[in-house]
């Protein structure tokens, strides 16, 4: 995520709502700080608030994570370059949809690879309704436990965090049909599987 293309692009989308960053931030339940922050680009927005930006200013996830609207006609209309960061220092849980420079608490953080072949956390996904039931076959203590999942298809992203001590377990909307499921292990890194 480029925090400044961020920034510019919520900035825009609030005052064409003519919405206040107060407004914008009990919506999102974070302070007006945090919206200030992100539009002035002095931070990106959490991953784990990104569907709920979406959904209020009615703009799809990837243009929100490239900062621009039509990104996806752009760079080919998928998310299939989307990568994944997590910052060591403060656990921040940040994505790019279009590459370039990604930082968090002063340092360059490099995208996570994601691994396909998994057996050791016995991911499981059933389909229930309009959702998909997921669990994993995992431990979920503070040393090593799954800490986020996301549902990546060709225009948008779900995504779920996860805590120690939590169930190992979660419903996720069965956006268009399948896609990728990501998840990350705080010990084994990102994993990924189709559905
Ligand atoms: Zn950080
Ligand atoms: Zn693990």
């Amino acid at each position: 995520m480029n925090c400044e293309k961020v920034g510019a692009l919520l900035r825009q989308l609030r005052a064409e709502r003519g919405m206040t960053q107060q407004q914008v931030a009990d919506k999102l339940m974070v302070s007006d700080k945090a919206v200030s922050k992100w539009e002035r680009g002095l931070g990106c927005p959490d991953i784990s608030i990104i569907n709920e930006i979406s959904a209020l200013f009615g703009v799809d996830t990837e243009s929100i994570l490239s900062g621009e609207l039509c990104a996806g006609e752009r760079n080919g209309g998928n998310m299939k370059k989307l990568a994944f960061y997590v910052c060591p220092e403060c656990g921040n849980i940040l994505t790019s949809s279009s590459g370039g420079d990604i930082s968090c608490c002063g340092r360059k953080l490099t995208a996570l690879k994601a691994d396909v072949q998994d057996e050791a956390h016995g991911v499981t996904v059933e389909p229930v309704e309009d959702e998909y039931y997921v669990t994993f076959a995992h431990e979920m203590t503070k040393q090593h436990y799954i800490m986020f999942a996301a549902l990546v298809s060709m225009d948008r992203m779900n995504f779920v965090r996860l805590y120690p001590e939590q169930d190992p377990a979660f419903r996720i909307s069965r956006i268009g049909g399948g896609g990728t499921l990501y998840y990350y292990c705080s010990e084994h890194g990102l994993k990924n599987i189709k559905i």
